[in-house]
């Protein structure tokens, strides 16, 4: 990858030193710690040019050939790339590529199919639901009636027969499929199959999997779910934003829930971003990389397993790994600290079996910084060694810097 348009702060430093400052020291803080965040990625700098490109400056409510504002002829373009690209990409009849956020995608969902108060069936927020599947704190659990599914104790896996249990007794509106830490594939033609039963239209909501299903590294939701939402900023490589997909039947109401129910003006700068990254996305480049995000994962479970943490699941069909630092004498928020000092950023996450809290990890940016298999069974090792107090601060924090220096993510 090109370094040119990531520190392309030559303007910014005349101007205002104190951001080109803090611009700066995010790069170098990304480029010299090890970024295991499951929802994060570095984008292409082709990605990055798109978001500080003029079509920042461009006001573009409504949609391609019927905007609100004059001079959108070269945004409509971008828009209408973007559009089939994401169509094409995922195989749906219909995208709405206009979401400035998942969250976002997700409100235009439920404001496309349901009504407040309607009752809604979705993963419990203890076992990986996300904030907008019925968080009290959020929109999602204020305005709709939620109902949570759970994952079996044991197993970890998603308890299909509680969700067929709670579907017939609550007749939910909509089933909500999608989570912000489940390991495995989903089901769809199981949750379609529920949906089906107790007339309920499917959601599912992809953000975290749409990556690997652009690059055939995971099953399709679009084939099943009535409405797909996603972003497009975790495995899947590009801006920071959102997207449904959906067949033609709904076309109209999904894109008057998200312009001009949630949202007014499209970021066309994004959209283009999106299009740009959907470009790189349908390359077999990215194919492989999917792929590769995945055996990466499966590499890191195993070796983390290995060194005793408990792995949710017993290992993953993703990206994204969750597990129990307990066997080693920490819990997960001492576990994120220790590694937080040695340069190792991850997050915390609920777990299926207990009060204590886990740890959540994930392959996408460091497949994209060119690391293998490998450097996942080093990486299992390290973290381990860190955890149990055998690596001290500095020792780790050289050995990080050691392997991040030599799959620098934007070297140059
Ligand atoms: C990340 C995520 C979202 C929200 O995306 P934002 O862009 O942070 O709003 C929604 N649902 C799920 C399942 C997610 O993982």
């Amino acid at each position: 990858m090109s370094v040119t348009p990531v520190l392309e702060t030559d303007v910014l430093r005349r101007q205002d030193p104190e951001l080109a400052e803090i611009l700066l020291g995010e790069l170098t803080r990304q480029s010299t710690t090890l970024q295991l965040v499951a929802a994060e990625n570095f984008t292409s700098p082709a990605v990055l040019a798109a978001l500080g490109s003029p079509l920042a400056n461009k006001y573009a409510e409504g949609y391609p050939g019927a905007r609100h504002h004059g001079g959108c002829e070269i945004v409509d373009v971008a828009e209408r790339v973007a559009v089939d690209r994401a169509k094409a990409l995922f195989g749906a009849e219909h995208a709405n590529v206009q979401s400035h956020s998942g969250s976002s995608a997700v409100l235009a969902a439920y404001a496309a199919l349901l009504r407040p108060g309607d009752t809604v069936l979705a993963l419990g927020l203890p076992y990986g639901g996300h904030l907008t599947h019925g968080s009290p704190a959020n929109f999602s659990g204020r305005w709709f009636d939620f109902v949570g599914y759970g994952v079996d104790a044991e197993t970890g896996l998603i308890d299909y027969d509680q969700v067929r249990t709670l579907a017939r007794a609550h007749r939910p509106k909509a089933i909500v499929c999608g989570s912000i830490a489940y390991p495995r594939h989903i089901d769809h033609a199981l949750f379609r199959e529920v949906a089906d039963e107790v007339g309920a239209y499917l959601i599912a909501d992809a953000a975290h999997p749409i990556g690997l299903v652009a690059g055939g590294a995971a099953p399709n939701p679009v084939p099943y779910a009535d409405v797909v939402c996603a972003t497009t900023h975790k495995v899947l490589r590009g801006p920071r934003g959102g997207m449904l997909l959906c067949g033609s039947e709904l076309a109209e109401r999904v894109d008057r829930a998200v312009f001009p129910f949630t949202q007014g003006g499209a970021q066309m700068h994004t959209i283009a971003a999106k299009a740009v990254a959907f470009g790189e996305a349908a390359t077999p480049a990215f194919t492989a990389y999917a792929h590769q995000v995945v055996a990466n994962a499966r590499v890191l479970a195993a070796g983390l397993a290995a060194e005793g943490l408990i792995v949710t699941t017993g290992g993953t069909d993703t990206h994204l790994i969750t597990v129990d630092p307990m066997p080693l004498g920490v819990d997960g928020r001492t576990a994120r600290g220790r590694l937080a000092a040695a340069g190792v950023v991850l997050d915390c996450c609920a777990l299926p079996h207990g009060e204590a809290r886990g740890l959540r990890l994930g392959t996408a940016a460091v497949t994209t910084q060119g690391m293998g298999e490998g450097e996942m069974a080093g990486i299992a090792a390290l973290l381990a060694g860190i955890l149990r107090g055998r690596v001290d601060a500095k020792r780790a924090r050289d050995e990080v810097r050691e392997l991040v220096d030599a799959f620098a993510p934007y070297p140059g």
